[in-house]
């Protein structure tokens, strides 16, 4: 999206807090709130603008709202280093100046975690993303937004006319959501034959042992060092032979400079924006499913949103499983029928649910 003061849907509030003697300041912006409370993560940075948070808040707006739940998309800002010492004084103090605004529900983002949302907890008593002894269902351990791409895939792959069981899969990262994401895929029969990480590609087409690749990589500190495979560029995992790519690390990996080589014949986005906007016109053009950031890996807020309404583990994956299936079918159906980006089908479905909900507020 590009820079906007707002639109039909929002923002409502942009607001700035200046924190004078502990020398920080730190940014909320509420997009929407007809849906619910709206639910976003505070990200910890030095440079972050408001145009930022503005922009992060409002696919808060598209992902909660496609997925279903009772919440609207807000984010906030902290503008100070994430590996400061005074860490916990900074978010006790952006806690107690957000007390009252009770339409933003902060989350874990770049630079917090579950250890920030507790201390944001400890002070005003709203906070997702918690600790497990606080009531918390620990998303990541649990790999809720891995296991929501591997049903996504499920669908995706009837649409793509791909067999899941056997076919071969690459991801790019292997942290929280690559490590899960291959976990759950391999459970259905998939076959991971190449992984990434900041050093190289491990790379066997006969099949990677996913046990195994977990443990060199939380031993050695990366894939690389897997025995039973060949070591290439970080690169080169995006043209690598197989039929699902998943791009689960960084921002516009698949852009104009790669997508005419990429050899998948299905893309499901595990990080946030990973194609850029022209590659995913390209991959349409070509036939390749490409099914966008926000209905894929919307598995860790649909855990956060079920953490907040005081559900169990089971009921959570039984909602990630059922939700993403669902706007997985939906959203490749109307791709199909309007002949449209997948992309725009997304937005198109989240935007009407926000307008309808606006009318029932009286909003406008
Ligand atoms: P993480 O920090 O746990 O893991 C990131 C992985 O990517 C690491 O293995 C790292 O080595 C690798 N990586 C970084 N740069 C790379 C590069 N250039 N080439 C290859 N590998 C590289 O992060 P995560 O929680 O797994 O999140 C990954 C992405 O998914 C991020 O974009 C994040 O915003 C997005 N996301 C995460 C969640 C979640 O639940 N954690 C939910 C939605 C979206």
């Amino acid at each position: 999206m590009s820079s906007f003061e707002f639109d039909d849907i929002g923002p409502l509030k942009t607001l700035e807090l200046y924190f004078p003697r502990s020398g920080f300041k730190a940014i909320v912006v509420i997009d929407n709130v007809s849906l619910g409370p709206s639910i976003g993560g505070v990200r910890v940075s030095r440079d972050l603008t408001i145009e930022e948070v503005k922009r992060l808040a409002r696919t808060m707006t598209m992902k909660n709202s496609v997925a279903g739940l009772p919440h609207g998309g807000g984010k906030a800002g902290i503008v100070a280093d994430p590996t400061s010492a005074e860490k916990e004084k900074y978010f006790r103090l952006f806690a107690r100046a957000i007390k009252d605004m009770d339409e933003y529900i902060p989350g874990p983002d770049m630079g917090s975690n579950e250890e920030c949302m507790a201390w944001i907890y400890d002070e005003i008593k709203r906070a997702v993303g918690l600790p497990e002894e606080i009531g918390g269902l620990p998303l990541d351990k649990l790999g809720a937004t891995g296991f929501g791409l591997s049903e996504c895939a499920e669908v995706a792959c009837l649409y793509a006319g791909i067999s899941l069981r056997g076919a071969k899969v690459a991801i790019q990262g292997f942290g929280s959501v690559g490590k899960a994401t291959a976990r759950f895929l391999s459970e259905k029969g998939a076959v991971l034959v190449a992984v990434s990480d900041t050093k190289g590609t491990i790379y066997n087409l006969d099949g990677i042992d996913v046990g195994e690749l977990i443990t060199v990589k939380e031993e050695t500190g990366s894939v690389i060092n897997y025995k039973r495979g060949s070591v290439m560029s970080c690169d080169d995992l995006f043209t690598t032979p197989c039929e699902i790519l998943i791009p689960a690390a960084t921002p516009d990996v698949i852009n104009k400079e790669n997508v005419n080589r990429l050899r998948a014949r299905l893309i499901i986005q595990g990080a946030n924006i990973p194609v850029t906007i022209e590659a995913e016109r390209i991959l349409h053009e070509k036939g390749i499913i490409s099914v966008p950031d926000f209905i894929a890996n919307a598995g860790g807020v649909i855990m956060a949103a079920m953490e907040y309404a005081r559900k169990s583990e089971k009921e959570a994956f039984s909602a990630i499983s059922e939700r993403i299936k669902k706007n997985t079918g939906l959203i490749l159906e109307k791709t199909f029928k309007e002949k449209i980006l997948p992309r725009q089908a997304a937005e198109e479905i989240a935007r009407e649910r926000v307008l309808r909900a606006m009318r029932y507020r009286g909003d406008i």
